[in-house]
């Protein structure tokens, strides 16, 4: 389960510092023509002290990035390169954001805030540096449902919308603006060693390698910290690929350097969450081989790590690494089945029956094609309970292997929650996005984000009982 805000005290504590000369850039926020406060994070402004802001201070940090008390004096650009696609790309990096800060939540982790749309820098290429409104709201979209769904994820902090007029070619333009701030575990990709291996930078890399496990993993460094580093990665990694697949989510654009290597999910492009039971949906129009498709992501985020594995021979002999990459399948047939048990309500059974059951699943799913939402609030709790528009089909030949197998699971799951006798499951399809969008385009009404919003996290309420 990821973890959950608790109340805390703002404590900065920007551990970048140490590093920061050999992986980034300082660089400043653009002067935006305009600065509306769209969207605040209540749910996780607390969980790291700033709840007490007022909406002209918080449009004062998160806006126009003025320094929060003993925290970065500037904005840094990280440095990175990265496979995109299976190219490599060493001309990437920050090229449209920032770290603007570090925090320690109320767990005590170690939490970034970084933007999306802050303006230009030395990585920006032919990019304005800016991110469309429409992005930054299907952002806070993705990151909610996700967060709900039980994914561990970055959270939309902030938006703020900018003023400015962009041109696009995946939206009608001009279109509008905006700056989005992200809270994140850390802002250090896969990317990020892959440059410094490119760069033969082995001395940097320790230190980086020292700087994600102290500071991001809580861990000490032992005598082979590559292997220590890659094994923990690996794990996140695999729990990362499987929780997308329960939650039907296809985030569209699994490059290298939009693999954190906390695991944690970042970075919403082209997402789409999966209508029904489909392997081979994609969600980015530019990925026509599928090569992202919702059925490929785990072979995805595998392919990035063998990539850091190959990275990390700069400081370390294949000996000390293959270990921790040849355990990431196992990692991920194991994460996969609890992910789906966790998200039917059932307890666990052990692998064999649990991957028999997740066969099942999949072969009735893909079959039926009913709603994947739809099934999972209708089994929640191993037995289906209410009447459900799906019924002929849960009674039909296309379920009979799932009826037989879930028949031995015990649900572990409370219903008590007023959300499991709603009539239709909470879901995030693309019609309803660009019903939202359309609202906000058009009538510049933000009544329907806003209830979507609170409709998901009552959501997540009910799924966490
Ligand atoms: P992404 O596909 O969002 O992960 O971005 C890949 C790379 O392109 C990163 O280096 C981004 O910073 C950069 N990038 C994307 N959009 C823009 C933009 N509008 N302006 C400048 N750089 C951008
Ligand atoms: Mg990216």
């Amino acid at each position: 389960m990821p973890i959950a805000p608790q109340a805390a005290a703002y404590r900065a504590d920007p551990k970048i510092e140490t590093i920061r000369d050999r992986l980034s850039d300082p660089v400043a926020a653009a002067d935006f023509p305009q600065a509306i406060l769209r969207f605040r994070n209540r749910r996780w402004d607390g969980a790291v002290g700033l709840d007490s802001l007022s909406d002209e201070q918080w449009i004062a940090h998160f806006g126009r990035f003025e320094p929060l008390p003993g925290n970065l004096p500037q904005p840094l650009a990280l440095r990175y390169h990265g496979h995109q696609f299976r190219h490599y790309n060493p001309d990437i990096g920050d090229g449209r954001g920032f770290l603007f800060a570090q925090l320690r939540d109320g767990e005590g982790r170690l939490l970034d805030l970084g933007t999306k749309g802050s303006g230009q820098t030395p990585y920006s290429r032919f990019g304005d540096g800016r991110l469309t409104l429409k992005g930054g709201v299907r952002e806070i979209l993705a990151t909610e449902m996700l967060e709900a769904l039980g994914v561990e994820t970055s959270k939309t902090f902030s938006l703020i919308e900018t003023g400015e007029a962009l041109q696009r070619n995946d939206e009608p333009s001009p279109t509008r603006s905006s700056v989005l701030v992200r809270l994140s575990h850390g802002h250090i990709r896969i990317g990020s060693f892959q440059r410094l291996a490119t760069l033969g930078e082995a001395d940097t890399m320790r230190d980086l390698m020292g700087y994600t496990l102290t500071n991001l993993y809580g861990e000490t460094p032992g005598n082979a910290p590559a292997g220590q580093l890659l094994d923990l990665v690996c794990r996140r990694t695999a729990a990362l690929a499987a929780s997308y697949m329960a939650a039907g989510f296809v985030h569209g654009v699994l490059n290298s350097d939009n693999i954190n290597v906390t695991g944690e999910s970042f970075d919403y492009g082209p997402w789409r969450f999966n209508p029904t039971w489909n392997p081979g949906f994609t969600a980015a129009y530019f990925d026509q081989q599928g090569l992202y498709a919702f059925g490929r992501q785990a072979q995805a985020i595998h392919w990035d790590v063998v990539e850091l594995a190959r990275s990390l021979r700069t400081v370390a002999e294949a000996e000390e690494l293959a270990p921790a990459l040849d355990g990431w399948p196992g990692h991920y047939e194991r994460d996969v089945a609890a992910a789906i048990c966790g998200r039917l309500g059932v307890a666990p059974r052990g692998e064999e029956a649990d991957l028999a059951l997740l066969q099942a699943m999949d072969s009735a799913l893909q079959r039926s094609q009913v709603g994947i939402d739809r099934f999972f609030f209708d089994w929640r709790g191993g037995a289906r309970r209410a009447a459900s528009p799906a019924d002929a089909l849960y009674d039909g030949e296309d379920f009979a292997g799932f009826r037989a197998a879930i028949a031995d699971y015990r649900g572990q799951a409370s219903l008590d929650h007023d959300y499991w006798r709603d009539p239709e499951p909470c879901s995030m399809l693309i019609d309803e996005v660009e019903a939202i969008w359309s609202a906000i385009d058009e009538h510049d009404d933000w009544g329907p984000l806003h209830a979507k919003v609170d409709a998901i996290r009552r959501m997540g309420e009910a799924m966490r009982l």
